[in-house]
């Protein structure tokens, strides 16, 4: 029988899934899912419980829609090394024809995927990688007149990216989401695949076993997972789009898309996104589109620069600032990651990563300077905090992000340039709508007496430093760096 199986990776869905897509057709419908967990990978210092639960039901989620539509998802546990070797010695009698999966462009999943294509080197098997997460992938798009170098600040990176969007080979990734939002669409969906594990082998599936086990550490609600939720998030933004520019700033309003976190395990993709809101790029009337977009821009931004400079993972993009001598005092972390800085506004945007797995950008940035520019403390420890509570928690936008905050990045903000935290507050919230909602025993505090030192509170601490001051500590230590 002539049969694929598709390696299900961080692109969590079946609409627009082009790698499915081409294993179906060479193979009249007869394709299974595979979903492998690396142990590597869960034992890393930057997994997070929670986001793990996410991407545990968004596999569930997943598995359902290829059951119902008449294919099936086998989940392993044992590293994806092991898993092909095991699944083509039991299949050895009857081996897939063809391999898919969608590509991946961090250091870990480039090395673990050089390392299965090795492995099915000489083997009587196709395997075939497909571009997915990326609109433009970081080869397509280099400096003018170079064939391998990257831009490495956003402005002519952005420039560059649409010219290459708008172009027709680009202009076709998007509009092939017709046919995923047809699929999309559909409620009742027909048996299109025709293939189930169980027609292949006996197997034992870990899937449930994880969700339990892992379920019982997780500590913030879990927000729906799969193509039916996707949904309601696109038509929902879909209704808030028209105010992105003029609210996207102000924490307490619900403006922005939260799609992020579908974004980061591949159960939506920008495509998808560019498709289903009609974005036209920098020529619309309609000027949040305009911002809406360059922030998805950004977001490419960040992985070609990781894929270039895969040493961001673990230093500064600028090599000088890594000489930077942090002060890294771990009374000031903790209070920092519980939200008791005596800052309201940091408070806030840290009580609500804790008690929810998001923050709002405006208040990742608030927190990460004021970690590293007033805490003086090492942007990576700050990275990973966000790591570990982070639904969205993604290394390249992430890293990108915090090297903004701590000008160590590509295109960062200035070192001598620092938020100050209370014209933050007074200017992003300044009702105190967000802070109330995060501090509740904040809630009677008069509002203009939020975006200042509070004194004499029972339970509120005073501010832990002085920004005056430590600005001014800052600034030394970065010119005295570089
Ligand atoms: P929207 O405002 O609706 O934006 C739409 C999409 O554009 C986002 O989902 C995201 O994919 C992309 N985007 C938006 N802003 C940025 C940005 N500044 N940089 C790159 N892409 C962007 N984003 C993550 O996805 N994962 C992270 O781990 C992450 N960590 C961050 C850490 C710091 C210190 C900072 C300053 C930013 C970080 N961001 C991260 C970027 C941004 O804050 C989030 O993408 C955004 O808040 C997610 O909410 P949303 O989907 O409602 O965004």
């Amino acid at each position: 029988m002539k049969y694929g199986i598709h390696w299900f990776r961080r692109d969590l869905r079946v609409a627009g899934n082009d790698a499915l897509k081409f294993n179906f057709k060479e193979n009249n419908g007869k394709v299974v899912g595979l979903f492998v967990f690396d142990k590597e990978f869960l034992s890393r210092d930057d997994f997070s419980v929670n986001r793990f639960q996410f991407f545990l039901k968004s596999i569930q989620s997943l598995k359902t829609e290829l059951q119902n539509i008449g294919s099936d998802l086998l989940v392993l546990d044992i590293g994806p090394e092991k898993a092909f070797a095991d699944l083509l010695e039991e299949l050895k009698d009857n081996k897939p024809s063809v391999i898919t999966f969608s590509k991946d462009y961090e250091p870990f999943a480039l090395n673990r995927d050089q390392k299965i294509l090795k492995m099915f080197k000489g083997k009587d098997i196709e395997v075939h990688a497909f571009r997915d997460h990326l609109i433009i992938e970081p080869w397509e798009l280099t400096k003018k007149n170079s064939e391998d170098e990257g831009y490495q600040v956003f402005t002519p990176f952005s420039r560059m990216w649409l010219d290459i969007f708008k172009t027709e080979k680009i202009q076709k990734r998007i509009l092939k989401e017709e046919e995923a939002f047809k699929y999309l669409k559909t409620d009742k969906k027909k048996k299109i695949f025709s293939l189930k594990w169980s027609d292949l082998l006996k197997t034992t599936d870990h899937l449930d076993a994880y969700i339990k086990e892992n379920g019982k550490k997780v500590t913030v609600d879990i927000p729906e997972t799969g193509s039916k939720a996707v949904m309601k998030q696109l038509e929902s933004f879909k209704q808030r789009l028209v105010d992105y520019k003029s609210k996207r700033d102000t924490p307490s309003e619900d403006v922005t898309s939260r799609f992020s976190m579908f974004l980061k395990n591949g159960s939506l993709t920008t495509s998808q996104i560019i498709y289903y809101l009609d974005l036209k790029p920098f020529n619309s009337k309609e000027k949040s589109q305009d911002v809406f977009f360059n922030e998805l821009i950004w977001r490419e931004f960040y992985y070609h620069i990781l894929y270039r400079n895969s040493y961001v993972e673990k230093s500064s993009f600028k090599k000088d600032y890594d000489k930077l001598k942090w002060k890294n005092n771990k009374a000031w972390f903790e209070a920092w990651k519980d939200g008791k800085t005596g800052y309201p506004i940091v408070d806030a945007g840290m009580r609500e990563l804790k008690t929810t797995g998001f923050m709002h950008n405006r208040l990742r940035m608030i927190v990460a300077s004021f970690l590293v520019k007033d805490l003086l403390i090492d942007w990576r420890w700050g990275e990973k905090h966000f790591m570990h509570l982070l639904l969205d928690g993604d290394l390249a936008p992430n890293n990108g992000g915090w090297q903004w905050a701590a000008s160590t990045g590509c295109d960062a903000q200035p070192y001598f340039r620092i938020f100050n935290p209370w014209t933050q507050s007074k200017k992003f919230d300044p009702d105190g709508f967000y802070i109330k909602k995060y501090i509740p025993e904040l809630k009677d505090i008069e509002v203009k007496k939020l975006h200042s030192p509070i004194e004499g509170h029972k339970t509120y601490p005073k501010p832990i430093v002085d920004h005056a001051v430590q600005r001014k500590i800052a600034l030394q230590l970065y010119k005295s760096t570089v």
